[in-house]
């Protein structure tokens, strides 16, 4: 099984590190042909103003709603996150528009821009730890999408169907069990897909 990291901008390297602890393989995607050659892409944190420009640029925008609507999954780190959301509060204009959520970016105040925590994530036995960078939070959500993680009533990771964002960086720690929650789904997709 093979799982993308869009390589346009940010952290990919450390995603495809931690998508290989799962014995998946991973694979950084610079061209839309590589899509071709992953059952699920990951777009990782960085700027997503910066990510949504090159995206544009380089037929990525089109490319990645036809790869979500057959049913692959699409994980959204941080930026990756703002980049998946219908909607940007503040009325900057959206990216993807694939997940019903809408997202607030550099959310969290100054002191804390950046900070670390231990997290519940429904359907992770025990706590993840959690690493936010200038991190967005969701503030709304529509109806098909589960919520998954709250930090201080707030919403941090959620799920629409083959759509997974989180605002913090799962892939700068070696807990690696969100991107094994992600490999699931992309197993259970191939297994449907059969
Ligand atoms: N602040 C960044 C943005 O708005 C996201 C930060 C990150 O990905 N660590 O795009």
């Amino acid at each position: 099984m093979r799982i993308g990291v869009l390589a346009l901008q940010g952290a990919v390297t450390e995603h495809i590190v931690s998508i290989e602890k799962t014995g998946a393989q991973g694979m950084p995607i610079k061209r839309i042909e590589e899509l071709n050659e992953v059952e699920g892409l990951i777009i990782p944190g960085g700027e997503s103003t910066t990510i949504g420009k090159l995206m544009r640029k380089y037929g990525f925008i089109e490319a990645i709603r036809e790869f979500a609507g057959q049913g692959k999954p699409v994980f959204g780190t941080c930026a990756g996150m703002i980049v998946l959301a219908k909607q940007i509060a503040g009325g900057e204009p959206g990216h993807l528009e694939l997940m019903d959520i809408t997202v607030a970016r550099n959310a969290f105040g100054r002191q804390r821009e950046s900070f670390e925590c231990d997290l519940e994530v429904k359907g992770i036995a025990e706590p993840v730890r959690a690493v936010f960078i200038r991190a967005p939070l969701i503030q709304g959500v529509g109806p098909d999408v589960e919520v998954l993680t709250l930090y201080n009533d707030e919403i941090v990771t959620a799920r629409q169907g083959n759509l997974l964002v989180c605002s913090f960086h799962p892939e700068l720690t070696d807990d690696y069990r969100l991107h094994q929650y992600f490999a699931d789904m992309v197993e259970d997709s191939m297994a449907a897909d059969l």
